[in-house]
């Protein structure tokens, strides 16, 4: 019976526990547990929550909670060993009968039409036990009992159904049975030779989060293809366990029962509960449907909330019916029709198909790794595109190829706009600096905050550009096959692809990225990933790579990006084999890789996503980038020189009256001569004024702090300029970026170009130093952001970890590089 239906100080012990998955378990863990004892202490007719006592504890219970835990008493174990009248009943001659009561398995049949569900039922009850009816609507499910081991299985077989959608009175009516009835466990029974379709019905039994073993019927069919079909990893990839049977013949049917009692009994490893990944947008709505959905708590107990949400999202009617009781329902109903709304315009598809096709897409990917066609099966076209995009061979290549492009254009596309936007800041950094007296505000305005903000925003619609192709890639379809390839090398490394998607954002900003890593469920394979993506090179270390690359290696900048990138990866592929074979030994946990069906993104939804990428670096350029290029700019400023000011200026004063002789005294003779002089004299002031300031900003607070640090950096070719910028760089790697427009460019040009002119001027500057450089700012410490969140998410001690072995391993690389690229060059 029903725990609720007890009585104040009424015993009983528990039979099990009914519902979905996620309620079972938090059940569980309160102490509800198979063969436990339980009393109860305060139960108030309608009252809510209702008070018990387990494992020597009170715990209070929800009554809709309590509802779905079945119990044995006195009472109904007096009729079950009423034979032996005498005998007191004790606690633990209840757990004897309730072990028994424990050993009757509602299964329930749910299937396609014609997957050979009545031929499984007839099978199994045999012409031995009777066979009921339950009466639906126009519908019926015929139920038997079946003896296996010394369990007692009582079947039911449920109309065929495509889906679970309240499209027609069969899928009301297996759905309704399933939420109301809650079977033990759902069978599953699948026609084996044509997966595809029947595996969408598997699909939505997962999102209600409930027990199911997949019969893997006609499996004779299959095998008569010629198809391989690994079902025992496609189980594991979906939590699930598939079992080969031939219900005509009665083949497999022991090993479906004897699977049934494992699954049960909570013996089986397979089973766990995985969700679908609908994709971002309807992710999200899930999420806001969840939150609204979950304030029901006697709704939350009985169904999974993300079912409902699900459901609810693609449109159906029957599931909205069913919540117009609920007080907040036309707040779901709203949240309901935004999220639909919200959809349809960012995807440009219904909720419903977009749903349909993250199915399909799950399916697919599930398939395309664990069965193998026959030699004579002809193939669709997507499938063929697939074939190309994800074969062994070409895959891959093609994969480097578009990566390729998409570095390309981020180049040669961002040049245009990189352009304009930089002339726009000269006119502005020019008329303030004519507007204002000199001085220190002066100075702070336009050296500090337009020279230092500037030279980062200028590189403004590089990014964009990289995440314009990032998104066309992710909305296309396509980033899912690059998972799907890098699938196979992840698991080379330990990891999988689901690891994948964490480090790709990772290309955009590891901060998400590491937030991102909060699906994987094994922590050994959390911590990893966390601890490899700061190697994805975020857009935040482009403008350096742009910067010094487009000035040192104009003529393939596009390609040495790639190479930059793929280092990185390297790097990540080589620390995680490292780690994981030291201090991150961990299992693997199989999942699908989903496979969506191509599709032309919106154009709306890609510039959403882009401009969502801009709005969050205009706020830290805003943010972190404008106080720490103050910061440098003031440690750059001070302490004030008068001396050298002075000295400066007499130098300057001597050198021009010097010159101003040389000129009037041959002016009339030769005015030619005189004014190539005139050109020297401005050329000679010129550089002396930069040689000024290179000796005013050695010794400032920065300079000083840059000459303490370059004994350490030198051997890897860099000076205290460099030093200061990767010190910078710590705050935000695009910081690098200004602090070199602060101490390189002297002089009042603030453009890109004037930079990079002098950049190759630098005598101390060669490609070999540049490059050992990028290195160094590739590996080293990520910035104060990503040390944050990796604090927030596994703790302190891996955030110093981190600190620590990512710059450590940066000097590393980079000196080796230098050194070995001295030797050799
Ligand atoms: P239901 O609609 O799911 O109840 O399917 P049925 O049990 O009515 O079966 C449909 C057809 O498939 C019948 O003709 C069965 O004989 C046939 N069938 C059932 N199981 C198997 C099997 O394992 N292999 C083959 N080849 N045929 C089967
Ligand atoms: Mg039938």
């Amino acid at each position: 019976m029903e725990l609720s239906r007890l009585k104040n100080g009424d015993k009983g012990v528990i039979v099990k526990v009914k519902g979905y998955g996620a309620f079972r378990k938090r059940i569980t863990e309160m102490g509800f547990v198979k063969g436990q004892v339980v009393e109860v202490i305060k139960n108030a007719p309608l009252k809510d929550p209702v008070e018990y006592k387990v494992m020597g504890y009170n715990i209070s219970l929800r009554r809709s909670e309590a509802r779905l835990v079945e119990v044995i008493t006195n009472q109904t174990a007096e009729e079950s060993i009423r034979t032996n009248v005498a005998q007191v009943i004790d606690d633990e001659s209840l757990k004897v009968s309730a072990k028994t009561k424990g050993k009757q398995v509602k299964v329930a049949l749910v299937g396609n039409p014609n997957s050979g569900k009545t031929t499984l039922f007839n099978f199994a009850s045999g012409s031995k036990e009777h066979v009921g009816n339950y009466a639906g609507v126009t519908v019926e499910a015929k139920q038997a009992h079946y003896k296996h081991k010394s369990y007692d299985f009582d079947i039911i077989d449920l109309p065929g159904t495509y889906s679970l959608s309240a499209f027609s009175p069969e899928e009301l009516y297996v759905r309704k049975f399933i939420i109301a009835e809650k079977p033990d466990i759902v069978v599953n029974v699948v026609d084996a030779s044509n997966l595809e379709r029947n595996l969408y019905l598997t699909a939505q039994l997962i999102d209600m989060d409930i027990k199911v073993v997949l019969a893997l019927n006609m499996y004779d069919e299959l095998l008569s293809k010629g198809d391989h079909f690994e079902h025992a990893s496609c189980g594991k990839l979906m939590g699930i366990p598939m079992i080969p049977t031939v219900a005509k013949k009665g083949k497999g049917i022991g090993d479906l029962f004897d699977k049934l009692i494992e699954v049960y009994e909570d013996r089986d490893p397979i089973v766990r509960h995985i969700h679908i990944n609908y994709g971002k947008v309807v992710e999200e709505g899930i999420v806001r449907l969840r939150e609204k959905i979950e304030k029901n708590k006697g709704l939350a107990d009985r169904v999974s909330p993300r079912f409902i949400a699900v459901k609810l999202l693609e449109n159906d009617e029957s599931t909205l019916f069913s919540l117009s009781t609920y007080s907040n329902f036309n707040e779901i109903k709203k949240t309901q029709e935004q999220e639909q709304k919200k959809i349809k315009s960012l995807l440009g598809e219904s909720s419903e198909t977009v749903i349909t096709d993250s199915r399909y897409g799950f399916i697919a990917g599930a398939l395309k790794e664990t069965y193998k066609l026959g030699a004579k099966e002809r193939r669709k076209i997507t499938e063929t595109i697939d074939a190309f995009v994800t074969h062994k061979l070409w895959g891959f290549p093609l994969f480097i190829f578009l990566l390729w492009a998409m570095f390309q254009a981020t180049f040669t596309l961002g040049e245009y706009p990189l352009t304009w936007i930089e002339n726009l800041i000269e006119l502005l950094g020019a008329s303030v600096g004519e507007a204002m007296d000199d001085g220190v505000l002066k100075s702070l305005i336009v050296d500090g905050v337009i020279g230092g903000v500037g030279g980062v925003i200028v590189f403004l619609p590089n990014i964009l550009i990289l995440f314009l192709f990032i998104s066309f890639f992710e909305d296309s379809g396509y980033m899912a096959r690059a998972a799907f390839i890098m699938d196979k090398i992840m698991h080379k490394i330990g990891l999988h692809g689901k690891s994948f998607i964490p480090l790709l954002m990772g290309f955009g900003c590891n901060v998400p990225a590491i937030m991102a890593t909060r699906t994987i469920r094994n922590r050994n394979d959390r911590i990893l990933t966390i601890l490899i993506n700061p190697f994805m090179s975020c857009s935040a270390r482009l403008p350096v790579y742009i910067l010094l690359l487009g000035t040192f290696f104009p003529e393939n900048a596009g390609t040495m990006l790639l190479l930059i990138y793929f280092i990185g990866i390297l790097l990540a592929v080589i620390i995680a084999k490292i780690f994981k074979k030291t201090i991150l030994k961990a299992e693997e946990v199989p999942f699908v890789m989903e496979l969506p069906p191509y599709r032309m993104p919106t154009l709306k939804a890609t510039l959403i996503h882009m401009w969502n990428k801009a709005v969050e670096y205009l706020k830290k350029i805003g943010g972190i980038i404008l106080v720490a290029s103050i910061i440098i700019w003031f440690l750059g400023y001070y302490p004030k020189n008068e001396m050298l000011t002075k000295q400066h200026e007499q130098r300057k004063e001597q050198l021009r009256k010097e010159y101003d002789k040389k000129i009037s005294s041959i002016k009339q003779d030769n005015p030619l001569k005189a004014e190539k002089i005139e050109q020297e004299k401005q050329q000679e002031i010129e550089q002396l004024s930069d040689l000024f300031q290179e000796e005013k900003y050695s010794k400032s607070y920065i300079g000083q702090i840059g000459k303490f640090i370059e004994p350490v950096l030198r051997p890897l070719g860099f000076d205290w300029k460099m030093s200061i910028s990767i010190l910078s760089g710590i705050a935000a790697k695009e910081i690098v970026v200004s602090t070199m427009g602060v101490l390189y460019k002297w002089g009042n040009e603030n453009s890109e170009e004037n930079l990079k002119q002098k950049l190759l001027e630098n005598k101390a500057l060669n490609p070999l130093v540049i490059f050992s450089f990028i290195l160094f700012i590739l590996i080293y410490f990520p910035c104060i952001a990503v040390i944050a969140v990796v604090k927030r998410e596994i703790g302190w001690n891996w955030a110093i970890f981190v600190m620590f072995y990512s710059t450590a391993l940066a000097w590393l690389v980079s000196f080796l590089f230098y050194q070995l690229g001295n030797l050799f060059i």
